[in-house]
């Protein structure tokens, strides 16, 4: 890694993006396993193919309320055997001429090949009436056509949702094997910042870095770990890292612009940090750095509480998702429709706060720049504009990105 053409090019984020996967592939290890219960198993990562423990459905179960018949035997009258719920287990096979009336998830019995809703026949005491030709196999839900004895369900690597927690209940996992959430060390700097608790100068702001990232490591399935902020020296700085690389990932906000005071990046070099890249030709963001130390990755986020989020989100996420054990992981980018018109100036891929209402409409949420809090808070997605146009009429599409 860090080979000299890719040190000093500044990226475009697909290439950036790339290179974090190929990186951390390159040196990814299996992750710890742990055991947590079914409550607990939701957002963890699967550590153990899940397989099927039976077929399923273990029998052929009727879809509707209805009756149970021999499907040739329709149009016709039928008398009714009689009823059959959900729960209960038929064993005598449906004999010529009848029905049994049955309800939604009941067993079918043999001989029975259709079921016919309760709404389209005429029930007369013990006598039922199909005014329709049935169809052989309708309404029925027929034994092993979801899954198959030992076939596997849920790969091991998946982060469970709540479909996969639905798919662990009814195959009997109870006890879930999983990975070991990564440990995430979270290192803000910068000689402007004051606790989120106490009450800042005018020439002060609050940190909230730490806050927005330990958020994101969470929704990305790491454990944050919020170090204490480490003051703009090289001596305070060095310390710092040291401690931030006993984790299994570090994420320095600020301190990695070309400013006389933005020491991150030569305080990790002479800690012997190997850079992938040091900037990505994206607004905000521009001076992401991305790098590996001691076999521990580390990227410096600029400090700009925009920037922070946009790039974890870019970058930061693939990286934490490899390492907690996911196979493939997703950016979440899907297309949306402009509102109204929007421009931007050609240059730079722009990752922008936007608004997607309920109709599936988008619109530019206007902005004052990276450090604008506020108007991240308003949007509820990032609009990507690409680097190479210029302006976008209302009706025209647009990729955007999920904002977690
Ligand atoms: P830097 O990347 O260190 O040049 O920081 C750029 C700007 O981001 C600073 O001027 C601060 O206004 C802001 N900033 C830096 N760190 C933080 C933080 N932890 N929380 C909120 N804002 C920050
Ligand atoms: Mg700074």
């Amino acid at each position: 890694m860090g080979a000299a053409q890719t040190k000093t090019k500044t990226l475009e984020w697909e290439e950036a993006r790339s290179l974090v996967l190929s990186e951390v592939l390159k040196a990814l290890q299996a992750p710890a396993t742990e055991i947590v219960s079914l409550e607990a198993a939701y957002g963890r990562v699967l550590a153990k193919d899940i397989q099927a423990d039976r077929d399923y459905p273990a029998l052929d179960r009727s879809l509707r309320d209805g009756f149970a018949i021999h499907a040739n035997e329709s149009p016709g009258k039928l008398r009714v055997l009689g009823e059959l719920r959900a729960g209960e287990n038929q064993s005598t096979p449906l004999p010529l001429g009848h029905a049994l009336e049955i309800m939604t998830g009941a067993p079918v019995p043999a001989g029975a090949d259709a079921v016919v809703m309760v709404e389209h026949v005429e029930r007369d005491g013990d006598r039922v009436t199909i005014p329709q030709h049935a169809v052989s196999g309708q309404f029925i839900n027929r034994h092993g056509t979801e899954a198959q004895a030992g076939s596997t369900l849920v790969p091991a690597g998946t982060r469970l949702d709540a479909s996969h927690i639905a798919t662990l209940a009814m195959t009997g996992n109870v006890d879930v094997p999983v990975f070991v959430q990564p440990s995430v060390a979270i290192l803000s700097t910068g000689d402007e910042l004051v606790e989120a608790s106490a009450v800042p100068g005018p020439h002060q702001i609050r940190n909230s870095n730490s806050y927005s990232l330990a958020a994101l490591v969470a929704a990305a399935g790491g454990k944050p770990s919020i170090q204490a902020v480490a003051r703009d020296t090289e001596a305070e700085l060095t310390r710092a890292l040291e401690r931030g690389m006993e984790h299994d990932l570090l994420l320095i906000s600020g301190g990695v612009s070309a400013g006389k005071y933005d020491l991150v990046k030569p305080c990790l070099k002479k800690l012997g940090t190997n850079f992938v890249f040091e900037r990505v030709r994206i607004q905000p963001g521009q001076p992401t750095a991305f790098g590996k130390a001691g076999g521990k990755f580390v990227f410096g986020l600029p400090g700009n509480p925009g920037s922070s989020m946009v790039t974890f989100q870019l970058f930061a996420r693939t990286a934490l998702q490899l390492l907690a054990g996911v196979k493939d992981p997703i950016l979440p980018v899907f297309r949306a429709v402009f509102d109204a018109p929007f421009k931007h100036k050609l240059g730079l891929t722009r990752f922008l706060p936007a608004f997607l209402n309920g109709q599936g409409g988008l619109t530019h949420i206007p902005w004052q720049g990276s450090s604008d809090i506020p108007a991240f808070a308003r949007a509820n997605v990032f609009l990507i504009a690409d680097a190479d146009r210029e302006s976008w009429n209302a009706g025209d599409s647009i990729r955007v990105m999920l904002k977690p």
